[in-house]
């Protein structure tokens, strides 16, 4: 099987230039794609009056893996879509495509809300934003260094995205990188894991920061310590829709790796925010806010307040661990995973307030 690969330019610029694939059906052999070739692209051009046709060549496609063929994103306002990661663990099936990822269309680019948690992932959803649009992806904004989010950066910065984080996101990245990476190849395996990459920040956003994509801003917000140290929100000022990152999780359990008390105040702060909606980190690619805050706020300050009355107790953290939000257990996805962590975590915190 071949396929067309054109080179296109917008307006006939040759800075906004880029390939465009053409699928020419299962039967086209080399001969036929070579000889049929110009009929198709010339064809394909007459249908694209905005973009003049460079070049064209055949090529053998790359497949798509087999874990990420159902790999679907939604549109969940004009120009903002998002894709739904699944609840799991990283492994060969999945290719770690375990995290939400958003992309938002402007006039003159598009923004990347996370990475994904391989290269894989991250082509798949570069192969959907090719789908809707040719102009060129400006920024990659990582809303926080975990592992899922992030390991994915190569693909979209080899389409010349900016990389933007928060301030702390850089040195956050440093001290894991090789911890995620080594992680992620014993996991997923060594072809799964291919192109996969920690990539540091270009840009470390403090306090807020607007990026413009065209007729449309989106207004990045650097949090206290919550979820992380580094976690980073996007709002998309045209719709009014509100990337979250793993601030909010729904469904999947929420995962301590910040402060938990940090977690609580913030998400009560933020919780008069108006906007139309919100797309946590894992779980459905839109909620309403603050309603879809509910079950994770209810949790963190359940596990808060049974760890501190364990401590007050003088409960050991082992015991703790063991009885601590057994009641929750029905409410969450991959519980026995994130769970104990968060109350570990919380009892270490809580032990020196
Ligand atoms: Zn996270």
């Amino acid at each position: 099987m071949y396929q067309l690969l054109l080179a296109v330019c917008i307006n006939g610029d040759p800075a906004l230039c880029m390939d465009r694939r053409l699928p020419l059906g299962e039967e086209m052999n080399m001969m036929r794609c070579m000889r049929e070739g110009l009929v198709h692209a010339q064809k394909w051009a007459d249908d694209h009056p905005d973009l003049e046709l460079k070049s064209w060549r055949c090529i053998t496609p790359e497949k798509t893996p087999k874990p990420l063929e159902d790999f679907m994103v939604e549109e969940v306002g004009d120009g903002v879509f998002v894709h739904r990661g699944r609840h799991a663990i990283p492994a060969p099936t999945n290719l770690n495509d375990t995290s939400n990822i958003g992309f938002i269309i402007g006039e003159e680019g598009v923004a990347v809300i996370d990475a994904g948690g391989s290269a894989a992932v991250a082509k798949a959803a570069l192969f959907h934003i090719r789908e809707r649009t040719e102009l060129p992806i400006k920024y990659l904004i990582l809303t926080h260094m975990h592992p899922d989010h992030v390991l994915g950066a190569q693909v979209f910065r080899d389409e010349g995205a900016v990389i933007i984080g928060h301030r702390k996101l850089d040195r956050a990245l440093k001290a894991r990188a090789q911890t995620y990476t080594d992680n992620l190849r014993r996991l997923v395996g060594e072809e799964g894991f291919e192109g996969s990459a920690i990539l540091l920040p270009d840009e470390g956003v403090e306090g807020e920061r607007v990026l413009d994509l065209g007729g449309r801003t989106l207004k990045l917000e650097a949090h206290p310590t919550a979820h992380t140290d580094n976690d980073l929100t996007v709002l998309d000022e045209k719709t009014g829709l509100w990337f979250l990152g793993d601030l909010l999780f729904a469904e999947h359990t929420p995962a301590l790796d910040g402060s938990i008390t940090g977690w609580i105040e913030r998400m009560k702060t933020l919780s008069d925010r108006e906007v139309t909606g919100v797309v946590p980190g894992h779980g459905p690619v839109l909620l309403d806010w603050p309603d879809g805050l509910a079950p994770m706020q209810a949790y963190l300050v359940s596990v808060a307040k049974d760890v501190r009355a364990a401590i007050a107790k003088g409960t050991p953290m082992a015991d703790a661990v063991r009885n601590i939000g057994e009641d929750h257990r029905e409410d969450w996805v991959l519980f026995d995973e994130f769970h104990p962590r968060n109350v570990t975590s919380a009892y270490k915190e809580l032990e020196w307030e």
